[in-house]
C-alpha cells in the first residue's frame, strides 16, 4: 500500500513539473510573438504573472488538452487587458457632442476625423469638422478636400493662427447649425514637446469636448505606452483609435495605449481611404498580436460547433473568396436557428461588434430578420436573378429601380435595403480575407 501511495504521489509531481514546463513553453512562445507585435515588456510581464495565477496546475494535470487551455487562457488575459472596464462616451442623437483628436503628427488624426465623420454620417448623423491645427502648413486644405469629398461640414481659417480661437469659434458655429456631433482636428508635433500638449490643454479648456480621442500609429512600437501617457498627462483621453493596421504593424501599442490612458480601443485604421474604419473588434485584434491571423480563433470554433458535414462547404466557399449574398443569408439562418449558441457565431469576423452588439440580442435579432426578408424578396423575382445576384460576389444590384422593387416586394423602406446591401459590402470585405486561407483538417487547429 505504501509503495503504491509513494507511486501516485511520485506520478503526480511528475505530472505538476510536466505541466509547469508546458505552462512555461507556452508562456515562452507567446511573449517572443508578443514582443514581436510590439507589445510593451512590463505588460507582457504582467501577463505572464497573471497567467500562473490563473492556470491551475492540478486542473491542467487533469485536462486533456493543456497547451489549448493555456492558449485560451492567454488570449483572454490580453483581451482583458484591452478591456479598461469602462466603455467610452457614448453619443447622443440630436444633441451636440464635441469630440476632440489628438495625437502626434503623421499619427492620422487629419484622416481618422474625416472616417469617424464619415462613418457617423452614414448612420445618421449630423457631423461637422473644425481644423485647429494651425501649426502645419496644409493643414486645412487636407481637412477641406477630405470634408468635401464626404460631403461634411467644415470650419477653419487660412489667417488666424490661434488653434485656440478657431477650435471655439467652429464649435459656436455648428452648434447653431444644429450638428450633433463636431470633431475637432488639432495639430500634432514631430516629438512630443510641451508646447503641444499645453496648446491641447488649451483647445480642450475652450471647447469643454465631451471625449478626446487619441489617434495612434500602429508602427511606433515600444514608444506607444509613453506617448499616449503624456497625452493622458494633459487631457483626459477617454478613447483610442489604432491607424495604419493594413501595414506590417500587428498592432501591440495598443495595450500600451489602452493601459496608459485606462480607455477602450474604438476602431481601427486600416487603409487611406474614407471607408477604411472599422469598430474595434477584440477577438480578431488579439489572435493578430499573437500572430494567429484573424482566422484561427474562428476557426476552432466552426470545427466546435458546426457540424463536420457542413463545414467543408462553408470553408471552401470562403477560401475561393465568394462571399455572397447566400453566404450571409445562411449565416443569417445560423444565427437564428441556433439561439443561445449564437454567441459562438458572433466571434465569426464582422458579426459580433455591429451586427449583433452585446445586451441588444432582441434588436439585432429582428434587424437579421428584416435582412432575411428583403433577401427573400429578391429571390421572389426568379431564378435566374436568385442565381446571378445571391451567387455573386458582386452583386449588381445597386441601381434604383431594382431597390425599389426589393423594398415593395418586402414591404421594407429603400433606405433599409441599402443598409442591408451596405451591410453584406461590410461583411464581404472583411470575409474576402479568407480568399487563399488553406482549410485545415480536424484536429490540425489547435497548434498556434
Ligand atoms: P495627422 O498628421 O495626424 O493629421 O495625420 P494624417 O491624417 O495627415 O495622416 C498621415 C498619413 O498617414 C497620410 O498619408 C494618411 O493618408 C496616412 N494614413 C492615415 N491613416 C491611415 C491608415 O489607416 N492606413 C494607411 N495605410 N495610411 C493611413
Ligand atoms: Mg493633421
Amino acid at each position: 500500500l505504501g509503495g503504491s501511495i509513494s507511486r501516485a504521489i511520485q506520478q503526480m509531481s511528475n505530472a505538476t513539473i510536466i505541466d509547469e514546463k508546458v505552462l512555461n513553453e507556452c508562456l515562452n512562445e507567446i511573449t517572443r510573438a508578443l514582443l514581436q507585435s510590439d507589445v510593451q515588456f512590463k505588460l507582457v510581464r504582467d501577463m505572464q504573472t497573471n497567467i500562473k495565477k490563473i492556470v491551475n496546475l492540478d486542473d491542467l494535470a487533469a485536462g486533456h488538452n493543456k497547451r489549448r487551455i493555456i492558449q485560451q487562457a492567454i488570449f483572454n488575459e490580453l483581451c482583458k487587458m484591452l478591456d479598461p472596464g469602462k466603455p467610452s462616451f457614448t453619443l447622443k442623437k440630436g444633441k451636440p457632442s464635441v469630440i476632440m483628436f489628438v495625437g502626434l503628427q503623421g499619427s492620422g488624426k487629419t484622416t481618422t476625423c474625416t472616417k469617424y465623420a464619415f462613418y457617423h454620417q452614414k448612420k445618421g448623423w449630423k457631423p461637422a469638422l473644425v481644423c485647429a491645427d494651425t501649426f502645419r502648413a496644409g493643414a486645412f486644405d487636407q481637412l477641406k478636400q477630405n470634408a468635401t469629398k464626404a460631403k461634411i461640414p467644415f470650419y477653419g481659417s487660412y489667417t488666424e493662427s490661434d488653434p485656440v480661437r478657431i477650435a471655439v469659434e467652429g464649435v459656436e458655429r455648428f452648434k447653431k447649425e444644429n450638428c450633433d456631433l463636431i470633431i475637432v482636428d488639432t495639430s500634432g508635433r514631430h516629438k512630443q514637446e510641451a508646447a503641444l500638449f499645453e496648446e491641447m490643454r488649451q483647445v480642450s479648456e475652450a471647447t469643454k469636448p465631451d471625449l478626446v480621442i487619441f489617434v495612434m500609429d500602429s508602427s511606433i512600437g515600444q514608444a506607444a505606452f509613453d506617448q499616449a501617457q503624456a497625452f493622458k498627462q494633459s487631457i483626459s483621453v477617454g478613447a483610442v483609435i489604432v491607424t495604419k493596421m493594413d501595414g506590417h504593424a500587428k498592432g501591440g501599442g495598443a495595450l500600451s495605449a489602452v493601459a496608459a490612458t485606462k480607455s477602450p480601443v474604438i476602431f481601427i485604421g486600416t487603409g487611406e481611404h474614407m471607408d477604411e474604419f472599422e469598430v474595434f473588434d477584440v477577438k480578431p485584434f488579439v489572435s493578430r498580436l499573437l500572430g494567429m491571423g484573424d482566422w484561427s480563433g474562428f476557426m476552432d470554433k466552426i470545427q466546435e460547433v458546426v457540424p463536420m458535414d457542413q463545414q467543408p462547404e462553408l470553408l471552401q466557399k470562403l477560401s475561393e473568396g465568394n462571399f455572397t449574398l447566400r453566404i450571409m443569408y445562411e449565416q443569417f439562418q445560423n444565427i437564428l436557428k441556433m439561439g443561445p449558441i449564437g454567441q459562438v457565431f458572433s466571434m465569426l469576423p464582422g458579426f459580433s461588434s455591429e451586427l449583433m452588439p452585446k445586451g441588444r440580442e432582441k434588436e439585432s435579432q429582428a434587424k437579421i430578420k428584416r435582412y432575411m426578408t428583403m433577401m427573400d424578396s429578391m429571390t421572389n423575382e426568379g431564378k435566374q436573378k436568385m442565381l446571378t445576384e445571391l451567387d455573386s460576389s458582386n452583386p449588381k444590384i445597386m441601381n434604383e429601380s431594382r431597390i425599389m422593387r426589393i423594398a415593395r416586394g418586402s414591404g421594407r423602406h429603400v433606405r433599409e435595403v441599402m443598409e442591408m446591401l451596405e451591410e453584406y459590402k461590410r461583411l464581404a470585405k472583411i470575409w474576402s480575407k479568407m480568399k487563399g486561407l488553406k482549410i485545415p483538417k480536424k484536429g490540425e487547429m489547435s497548434a498556434l
